[in-house]
């Protein structure tokens, strides 16, 4: 069942996309080379409960830690870990707050200063995708359409595998709720997008092959190719107007530009 949320819920929503949005420009700011994942989990759900959230991934189905931090070819789900940063890695990180009663939820892929080209290709690509898929995000349209903006994008354009396993979803009250966004599918069909309807968009698009499996700790997802991996995750509500993007990932841009050891994949449109 699709819940539609009132402008005043949209606005609730916005501040708690707003504090996952700063959390994550926070983390940009942080990350460094030597640092762990660890260190850093645990300064940003200081972070998320300062400002009034909890942490909504922290205890999630027995998720031990408050983000979800994928690194390389790790897709998503990753847990923090004690392993220091190289000055090669792709991070991936996945925040979600619960603040006044609703979920908000973003993900944005970090590059430190020596990953190749390729992978920041990788990284703008899905980043444009995401927006190619916002923009579908209108009244009138189906969920199809904005699996096809994004599918059609990556795997016909740029020749990346769109993960099939794991899909974006309704979000408001609950983190998972109705209806299912995958990043592939056909124009025009799945269920039709309404004035109200809050969705979190989510791009996870591989370098190589599409198929991916889950690492034995029951959690991270790893493309099967061992190639990298990227994700990036606005929460979108549609309205009669256009999308409203509630998540911002402008914030994150400015803090990675202050970050000389993190690569400045911001894209211009
Ligand atoms: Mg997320
Ligand atoms: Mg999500």
């Amino acid at each position: 069942m699709i819940y539609y949320k009132t402008n005043e819920e949209i606005e609730l929503m916005r501040e708690s996309n707003l504090l996952v949005s700063k959390t994550l420009a926070y983390i940009g700011g942080l990350l460094k080379v030597g640092e762990t994942g660890k260190t850093v989990d645990k300064k940003a759900e200081s972070f998320i409960r300062d400002h009034g959230g909890i942490p909504a991934f922290k205890g999630y189905r027995g998720f031990p830690a408050s983000l979800c931090m994928s690194l390389n070819d790790a897709v998503v789900h990753g847990i923090p870990s004690e392993k220091a940063f190289s000055e090669s890695d792709l991070v991936s990180i996945d925040c979600g707050v619960v603040l006044n009663g609703f979920y908000g939820d973003a993900a944005f892929t970090f590059a430190f200063q020596n990953v190749s080209d390729d992978s920041k290709k990788l990284l703008r690509v899905t980043r444009e995708a995401l927006v190619k898929g916002v923009e579908a995000a209108i009244v009138g349209n189906r969920i199809g359409d904005i699996s096809f903006a994004i599918q059609s994008f990556c795997e016909r354009v740029h020749g990346y595998g769109i993960v099939r396993e794991l899909v974006g979803h309704g979000v408001g009250r609950a983190l998972h709720e109705d209806p299912e966004v995958p990043n592939f599918g056909v124009k025009g069909k799945g269920p039709l997008l309404k004035e109200g309807i809050v969705i979190a968009i989510e791009p996870m698009v591989n370098m190589g092959s599409k198929s991916v499996k889950q690492l034995n700790d029951g959690w991270t997802i790893l493309t099967r190719d061992g190639k990298p991996s990227a994700h990036f995750e606005h929460s979108v509500a549609v309205k009669k107007n256009g999308p409203d993007v509630l998540s911002d990932h402008s914030l994150i841009d400015l803090e990675v530009k202050n970050n000389p050891e993190i690569v400045d994949i911001s894209i211009n449109f």
